[in-house]
């Protein structure tokens, strides 16, 4: 079966999107979205925190989604980072 494929936004590795995590912006505030429902532009990362942090730093985000502003929560890193850890889906 042929799986969409994507690439992270960070280091490009390119793979299934269903192996990536995948985020979406809702008025400007970035949204963790691990059911990949959400509509709108997605941008994906895959599961490490390495690029997560990069994405972050780098206004990485920012560039894909082509906001000048995103409204990251502390809480929605603390999600991502529990989710890559231990691979939570629940969270
Ligand atoms: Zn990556």
């Amino acid at each position: 079966m042929h799986m969409p494929e994507r690439s992270c936004i960070v280091c490009r590795q390119k793979t299934s999107k269903y192996s990536l995590l995948r985020f979406v912006l809702e008025d400007q505030t970035l949204i963790f979205d691990p059911r990949y429902k959400e509509s709108g532009r997605g941008a994906y990362l895959c599961p490490q925190k390495s690029c997560f942090i990069q994405a972050i730093q780098k206004f990485i985000f920012n560039k894909v989604l082509k906001t000048k502003k995103i409204l990251i929560s502390t809480e929605l890193i603390q999600q991502v980072q529990c989710h890559i850890k231990n691979n939570c889906s629940d969270c």
